[in-house]
């Protein structure tokens, strides 16, 4: 019943949520959807410091560090609860982003980033992760769509974000089991009729 999403920035994760959330509680189920970096108060509080745009300083293991921070206490109070109370857990972002983003993206030490998020997640890791890939070249004209202002992170550039757009790739191959692959290109209701059916599928075969 844990299920992440993930992806590169404006790759649909949030909208795709939005949709599963409500069809779920439709059907009855209690669901608790989570944003990382965020999700409690705490958690909150660090996701404001990263997401500051005027910390241009800030170092790759402190980004790794608050990252992580931020995800143990959102497990510890929030995850591990409510999964003893069978509760669904949809989360916008996990451990796959700091592999990814902070690994992948920022280059630090892979072997020290699986170290960290197993001490992050007490190796709790969602059943089924649905992965929104596409291409890191149309980052920029969702951007523009979007109209959504870009952070402190996407000034690293398309560089940046074909390295994490790796991460993924290489993620999804060692995790075949829990990794669910979806063309972000599709639309909006194609892709949340792939995710309902995969889960349809996951959870009664
Ligand atoms: O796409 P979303 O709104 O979830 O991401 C918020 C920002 O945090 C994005 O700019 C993303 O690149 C960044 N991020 C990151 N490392 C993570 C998770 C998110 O750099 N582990």
């Amino acid at each position: 019943r844990f299920i992440s999403f993930e992806g590169l920035d404006y790759s649909g994760k949030s909208t795709q949520i939005r949709l599963l959330e409500k069809y779920l509680t439709d059907r009855g189920y209690q669901v608790f959807t989570i944003r990382e970096p965020g999700g409690t108060t705490i958690s909150e509080k660090i996701r404001d410091i990263l997401l500051d745009k005027t910390h241009i300083n800030m170092t790759d293991r402190c980004e790794l560090f608050l990252y992580s921070a931020a995800r143990v206490q959102l497990v510890k109070e929030k995850i591990i609860p409510l999964l003893q109370k069978d509760y669904f857990i949809l989360a916008d972002r996990y451990v796959d982003s700091t592999t990814a983003y902070q690994g992948f993206g920022r280059g630090l030490d892979l072997n020290m980033v699986e170290q960290i998020n197993q001490a992050a997640t007490f190796g709790i890791l969602p059943g089924t992760t649905f992965y929104l890939r596409f291409a890191p070249e149309q980052i920029a004209r969702r951007m523009q769509k979007s109209g959504r202002e870009s952070d402190r992170l996407e000034s690293a550039g398309n560089a940046f974000y074909r390295k994490v757009f790796q991460g993924y790739e290489i993620l999804a191959e060692k995790n075949k089991d829990r990794f669910c692959v979806i063309d972000a290109n599709l639309s909006i209701e194609q892709i949340h009729h792939i995710v309902v059916k995969n889960l349809i599928q996951r959870t009664t075969g």
